[in-house]
């Protein structure tokens, strides 16, 4: 089907074809026609599936200049809400003005000055509620409504918050809920505040034969270790790296350099400058070890990442779901590798109980060099001390280079039955 059928504007299709966007993905097949006929959508779907323009095209359409806001997308994180008015704006080109971004960890004046024009605001929460206090923004003209990952805005703690957003808009507003997964929550506010909403399910954008899942088991000082391993050995050309927590992501990030090993981090804790540079970096190519924390990761769309390592396991099945699918996109396969160690047990068992549909074979253990890993590294970061010294690009994946790595073996992977795939049956990956 192409854009035409789904009866967009020109102006808008004129911009989809200069972008070189064919035809709609399926969300955008199922989303437009409904929310062009006025309908409470909720679609269950995730980051790549082409969500932002499933609502962003008929919002386009519909909204009116100079009449204040009267489109709100509510999202979880700044990234996100960058990204999305990123996309409004490329549909916009020619009424830039109209879109504000509003979110904390910047000054909010210029945020101010843009709404005072803006017809499509897009923000979060923490943000919108202080716009909202300062009598800065005026919701009661927003007709149409965007939750965008409530399910991650839920998690977050925004639940009384995104709430009193709601309260805020015209009740005869049209609501847009999307969301990966659909918990109890999620499906609350969905009863609350919308009207007969048409539920839409997309098939899931992780092809299962696409995505090759492998843990390996060690104990927690060998865990970095192996890490450093499978990085020399995999030479991913982007891994997305994720750790639990902040300080871990720097202290990973911290002793990757010392080993030579050029890796960016992104997480909370960051300033929201470094944080755009990281992603607008990431985006040209020129990182190839992203480590981050779910939170900071969640909704970005980074295309070609082609190994998820997982440093320690999620307590949520949703979050391993979140983070394995970030690899094998758009018809490429990937490799999802969780490193285990005991601390990680029981997240994990509970996992692999939730989801036992998911094939996720156990790595042989490969013969791998013993590095010290520091804790605290990177810690200085955080306090602002940090410098250029981080970050330093280096030619190649360590300058341990193969050193004490024995026989080149890298191990196998054996699956549950027990049968060993090892490399001289060759890799796919
Ligand atoms: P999203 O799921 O909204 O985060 O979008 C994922 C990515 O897909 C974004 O980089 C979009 O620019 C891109 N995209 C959205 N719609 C299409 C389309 N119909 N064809 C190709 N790429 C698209």
């Amino acid at each position: 089907m192409s854009f035409e059928k789904l009866g967009i504007e020109p102006r808008i299709l004129d911009i989809l074809k200069k972008a070189g966007f064919e035809k709609p993905t399926l969300i955008q097949k199922e989303c437009i026609p409904l929310i062009k006929e006025g309908k409470d959508v909720i679609a269950q779907s995730e980051t790549g599936s082409g969500k932002t323009l499933a609502f962003a095209i008929p919002i386009i359409e519909k909204v009116e200049h100079g009449k204040g806001v009267q489109a709100l997308v509510v999202t979880p994180t700044r990234e996100l809400a960058n990204q999305i008015m990123k996309e409004f704006v490329k549909l916009t080109d020619y009424r830039m003005a109209e879109v504000a971004s509003v979110y904390g960890g910047v000054p909010i004046e210029s945020q101010i000055q843009a709404l005072k024009t803006a017809s499509i605001v897009v923000g979060t929460p923490g943000r919108l509620l202080d716009h909202l206090e300062r009598r800065t923004i005026n919701l009661s003209h927003v007709k149409y409504l965007v939750l965008d990952e409530a399910d991650r805005m839920l998690d977050m703690g925004f639940i009384d918050d995104v709430e009193r957003i709601i309260r805020h808009t015209s009740r005869q507003r049209q609501t847009m809920l999307f969301s990966a997964t659909m918990p109890g929550p999620v499906f609350r506010i969905s009863q609350r505040y919308m009207e007969k909403p048409v539920s839409i399910e997309t098939e899931r954008h992780v092809k299962p034969e696409l995505l090759h899942q492998i843990y390996y088991d060690v104990q927690e000082n060998e865990k970095f270790s192996l890490f450093v391993h499978l990085l020399q050995h995999e030479k991913p050309k982007l891994a997305l790296v994720f750790c639990g927590r902040r300080h871990t992501a720097d202290a990973v990030a911290k002793n990757l350099q010392i080993q030579g090993i050029d890796a960016k981090v992104i997480h909370g804790g960051l300033e929201q400058n470094k944080r755009e540079r990281i992603i607008g970096e990431t985006h040209a190519g020129q990182v190839q070890v992203l480590i981050a924390t779910d939170v900071a990761s969640r909704g970005l769309d980074i295309k070609g990442i082609t190994h998820v390592f997982n440093y320690d396991v999620p307590e949520k099945r949703d979050d391993y779901i979140h983070r394995v699918g970030r690899t094998a996109r758009a018809g490429k396969s990937g490799l999802a590798i969780t490193i285990l160690s005991d601390g990680d047990y029981d997240n994990f068992r509970r996992i692999l109980r939730e989801n036992p549909e998911m094939n996720i074979v156990a790595g042989e253990r490969p013969d791998f060099r013993r590095i010290p890993f520091n804790p605290h590294a990177g810690r200085e970061r955080r306090e602002g001390h940090q410098g250029q010294r981080y970050g330093q690009r280096s030619s190649g994946y360590g300058r341990g280079g193969h050193e004490g790595h024995r026989g080149g073996s890298h191990g196998g992977y054996r699956s549950p039955s027990g049968h060993s795939r090892s490399e001289s049956r060759g890799r796919r990956y």
